[in-house]
């Protein structure tokens, strides 16, 4: 179980299950919950069906950094998509922090957020000249950002070695996730959204206006809207296919150690962190230090992996390594804990939000490429205002269609 999922309280708010719902939403990780809230803040009554519990999943087991970017150097996300969908992109994830901020000052949800930014650490010479690319375009948007170099790494992160240089990102933060997801979870609940726990859903019968949703326990649920939350979890509930076809698992994998002592954490800052082009990402969590990646070290990358139970035992390992190398003030300290989540992936590197194609009455909003804690809540309202105005207000939404991915 992750660090975060052993120090969070139950969600305790779950209901039993009502005959009837306007909309259906399969899956309660941020997704699901984000999505809820906002229905249930438009007045729609609103039904959230989980199978195990609240944030369970990968929103219970991610590295709880809000990100901007999707996590890429900007001038990669330049390279991909053009400037102009780069920026609309980068625009989305701001709008997703600062929605989000306020919702959680709004709601009193607590879960430990630090605004402090984020710092992208240059692991080779090669990604220091990166950096400054990024930087430069970053600077040409007036986006709030600083290069540093090496000479005064020191100071921005004393227990670091062997780094070329960083980009310190403005308006990046950490969270604890499942505090944070509880907590939305809890103002969804309070605002008229029915949440259930151990309510997996095993089938879908009927047609839009008139489903028929049957759990696993054989209880029925009445629908008029669907909405799949699953992230790669139900694709097979999908009647279309587009989410069999074209969104695959991958698996990530976290180590932290126990609380150190003080002349220890005060060498490490509170920032969102990460190196190697944010394969490798870490920062503190209550004086614990905690970190993921790797997974690219391994033959076959931990692609197509449904089970979160297990772990590599070569990604341990060179985890371990990295912080020895980065980090030798945690020679000789234990890492207790050992947690993987399932993430979701599209060919583009971009989530679906909105009407699935061919399913009439059916939405998904899932496969955030990894970067699902710093996109879904705004994401959630979008597919709100589709749901109840029949379009969702931000520039960016097309980017993000589910019917972008049908063959041309
Ligand atoms: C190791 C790791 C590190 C990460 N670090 C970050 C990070 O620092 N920053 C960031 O932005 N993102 C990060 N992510 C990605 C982020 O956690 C995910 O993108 C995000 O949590 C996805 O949310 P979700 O709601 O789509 O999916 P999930 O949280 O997986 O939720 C899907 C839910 O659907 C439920 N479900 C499945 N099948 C059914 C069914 N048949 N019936 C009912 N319910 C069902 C599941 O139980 C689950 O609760 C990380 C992920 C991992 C694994």
């Amino acid at each position: 179980m992750s660090l975060w999922l052993q120090q969070s309280a139950p969600f305790t708010a779950a209901t039993t299950l009502p005959e009837r719902t306007d909309v259906a939403i399969i899956g309660g990780g941020i997704a699901g919950i984000a999505t809820a809230l906002h229905l249930a803040q438009a007045g729609v009554e609103v039904t959230v069906l989980e199978q195990r519990t609240v944030a369970s999943r990968a929103s219970g087991r991610n590295d709880g950094q809000l990100l901007l970017g999707l996590g890429e150097h900007y001038h990669r996300i330049h390279g991909q998509f053009g400037p102009d969908k780069a920026r609309l992109l980068w625009d989305f994830l701001r709008d997703n922090h600062a929605a989000l901020r306020a919702s959680l000052a709004a709601h009193g949800v607590d879960c430990g957020l630090r605004q402090d930014g984020g710092l992208r650490l240059a692991e080779t010479p090669h990604e220091w000249t990166e950096l400054q690319t990024a930087a430069a375009l970053l600077a040409a948007e007036g986006k709030p950002h600083r290069l540093v170099p090496a000479d005064e790494l020191a100071r921005w992160l004393p227990a670091g070695r062997g780094f070329h240089g960083a980009l310190h990102l403005v308006g990046e933060a950490i969270v604890q996730p499942v505090q944070m997801v509880r907590g939305l979870a809890q103002a969804a609940s309070k605002a008229g959204a029915h949440i259930v726990e151990g309510a997996g859903v095993a089938a879908i019968d009927g047609d839009a206006g008139a489903f028929s949703l049957r759990l696993q326990d054989g209880q029925r649920l009445a629908a008029s809207i669907v909405v799949h939350c699953t992230s790669t979890l139900a694709r097979e509930l999908d009647p279309s296919g587009l989410l069999s076809r074209t969104v695959f698992p991958f698996r990530g994998q976290i180590v932290a150690t126990d609380p150190l002592p003080a002349a220890i954490v005060q060498q490490f800052p509170t920032y969102a962190m990460s190196s190697n082009f944010c394969y490798e990402y870490f920062r503190m969590a209550n004086d614990r230090f905690v970190i993921g990646g790797k997974r690219w070290s391994v033959p076959g990358e931990q692609l197509g992996i449904l089970d979160d139970d297990g772990s590599h035992p070569q990604i341990t390992a060179n985890l371990l390594a990295y912080v020895h190398e980065h980090f030798p003030v945690l020679q000789g300290t234990a890492f207790p804990h050992l947690w993987t989540g399932i993430m979701a992936g599209t060919p583009d590197g971009l989530p679906l939000v909105g009407a699935l194609p061919g399913a009439p009455g059916t939405f998904a909003l899932l496969a955030f490429n990894g970067y699902g804690l710093s996109f879904a809540f705004l994401a959630g309202r979008c597919l709100a205002e589709m749901i109840v105005d029949g379009q969702g207000q931000h520039p960016a939404l097309p980017l993000f269609a589910p019917r972008r991915l049908l063959p041309a």
